[in-house]
């Protein structure tokens, strides 16, 4: 039974809805970002483009003894800042196309937050809720070897993403370091601690939307103690985001899991509410005086939402329902075009995902600099450079709409795509 895909064209679950693809959405944002920027349109026209894209076959021994043959994909759009950088994930709707847009978005990704990094993304199409451990490990390690010459500490990093956890990262590491006679810990990120993961890497990008969100509201002139905030999803992203920002002051009024939400306009205890990896989808067993389904949770009147969950809830079916005064994009894609185009309309801010989430892949940076430097960083420390790189990325996109009067969307993108295009300019197209 071969697990095969060669489909191109089939959807991710994260894709933007509106019937159109990652890489559609991807080369149409470059284009509008490029549309603001005096910007040699032979470097747009590369940059449409990944610079490329390895696809293998990763034959694996089931634990009934047959062989199942899978496809995996690493498309690498642009390095020339620094070495690809993106995640891996094991997924049925994992395809070419998928990888090659996922990969330009994590260049901008990383352009936004002027980490040295270019964009990559990769993955195998399984389901590898099908797979016992030691089929994943063999998974990976297979994987690993088929890649091992297009990746490495200088050229391409990976990292976790949707089916992908520190222990993959971690048998990617160690498939990799022993066919390189030598323990190479900055071939990876995510990693567990042990084996030169960085503390604070789980909770980064949520602590980043947080960051980002206390940042709008402070924009828009509001007392953060006077802040209602309703957010879709209590996984990694929304419940640290969702923590920290009741820390600050915030009143964190809603909350949900794939399960539905609860509400309580008096604002929810966050710590005491059970997130996805202390006890998966256990939102709704807390107390609280009203529930609210993941459709209504988007549609409830506070200052703030924040989609943390999965892509394309805010569409066009229901933009124009949302009464939330400033939208903050925990997940990766939460808003449909159409629905970034109401919410303009709307004059509804939208602070967009690759600048609010983008803590994950700065504590990677950080993880990486602390593997070729063979020195662990405290807590204490990662947070405070989370802090900084977060506010110099917020203060670069604000000037940038400021100046322009865009979208933060527009913004963000016009920042990222100036650094990468000035960068090519630079360096001048070889030979
Ligand atoms: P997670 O698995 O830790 O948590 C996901 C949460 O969303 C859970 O509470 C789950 O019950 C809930 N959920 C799932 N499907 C839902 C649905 N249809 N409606 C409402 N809630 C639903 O995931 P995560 O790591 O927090 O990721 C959430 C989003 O953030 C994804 O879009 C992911 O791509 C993005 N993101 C994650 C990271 C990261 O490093 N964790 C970094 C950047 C972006």
């Amino acid at each position: 039974m071969a697990s095969t895909s060669t489909t191109e064209t089939e959807q991710s679950t994260e894709e933007p809805a509106e019937q159109e693809s990652a890489l559609q959405t991807a080369r149409r944002q470059l284009r509008h970002a490029a549309d603001h920027l005096d910007i040699d349109p032979n470097i747009v026209e590369r940059l449409e483009h990944p610079k490329s894209v390895h696809e293998v076959t990763v034959p694996i021994e089931r634990d009934d003894g047959s062989v199942d043959v899978f496809t995996g994909y690493r498309a690498q759009h642009d390095s020339v800042r620094g070495p690809h950088k993106g995640g891996l994930r094991f997924h049925p709707e994992v395809t070419r196309d998928e990888c090659v847009g996922l990969g330009m978005w994590m260049t901008w990704k990383c352009a936004v937050m002027d980490l040295p990094f270019g964009g990559a993304k990769g993955g195998i199409s399984v389901n590898p809720k099908e797979l016992s451990d030691r089929e994943k490990e063999q998974l990976t390690r297979r994987f690993t070897e088929e890649l091992r010459d297009v990746i490495g500490p200088t050229v391409d990093i990976p990292a976790p993403d949707m089916g992908t956890d520190p222990q993959t990262m971690a048998w990617l590491m160690d498939a990799y370091s022993m066919q390189e006679g030598e323990t190479i810990p900055g071939v990876v990120t995510g990693k567990p601690p042990v084996v030169g993961g960085s503390k604070g890497r789980d909770s980064a990008p949520g602590r980043s939307v947080a960051i980002i969100a206390r940042e709008a509201i402070d924009y828009y002139e509001k007392d953060i103690r006077e802040t209602s905030v309703a957010i879709q999803g209590y996984g990694s992203v929304g419940a640290n985001a969702a923590r920290l920002l009741d820390e600050w002051g915030a009143n964190v009024v809603a909350l949900s899991d794939v399960n539905g939400g609860i509400y309580d306009t008096n604002g929810l205890d966050t710590h005491s509410i059970p997130t996805h990896h202390e006890e998966p989808e256990a939102v709704m067993t807390h107390d609280a005086p009203e529930t609210v389904s993941n459709d209504e949770l988007l549609e409830l009147d506070v200052d703030v939402l924040i989609p943390a969950a999965v892509g394309n809830v805010l569409t066009a079916d229901n933009a124009d329902a949302v009464q939330a005064d400033l939208i903050v994009e925990g997940a990766n894609g939460p808003t449909t075009s159409a629905a970034s185009e109401i919410f303009a309309e709307r004059d509804i801010p939208v602070i967009p995902d690759i600048l609010a989430n983008a803590g994950g892949v700065t504590v990677s940076y950080f993880e990486w600099l602390q593997d070729i430097n063979r020195r662990a960083w405290s807590l204490e420390r990662v947070n405070d450079e989370l802090e900084t790189e977060m506010l110099a990325a917020w203060h670069d996109v604000r000037e940038e709409l400021e100046e322009r009067d865009v979208t933060w969307r527009d913004a963000a993108y016009i920042v990222a795509l100036s650094r990468v295009a000035e960068a090519h300019d630079a360096r001048g197209l070889w030979p």
